[in-house]
């Protein structure tokens, strides 16, 4: 119950930003992966260490809103989503 909207978001970005093209403006495109992290916790939900990954300000602004920025709906990583998905 208390899980989703108790989670910090961090994004995991590509080492290295490689443009393809022109018209590749969107943020999400240099986005790896989306981990959550409980607050406070040393490790997100799928052990990696949040010191390499960027804060994100998304917060889910209540229980039933998905814990991932819709704009980055589609990487969430595996792992972190079974993880809250089983604990929610
Ligand atoms: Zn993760």
């Amino acid at each position: 119950m208390n899980t989703a909207n108790s989670v910090t978001v961090l994004l995991e970005l590509e080492p290295s930003t490689e443009v393809i093209g022109s018209q590749e403006i969107d943020i999400g495109a240099r986005v790896r992966w989306v981990h959550a992290a409980h607050q406070g916790a040393a490790r997100t939900l799928c052990g990696l260490d949040p010191r390499g990954l960027e804060p994100e300000r998304y917060r889910p602004s209540s229980p039933d809103q998905p814990w991932c920025p819709p704009a980055h709906h589609t990487r969430r990583c595996p792992a972190c989503d079974t993880l809250l998905g089983e604990t929610g």
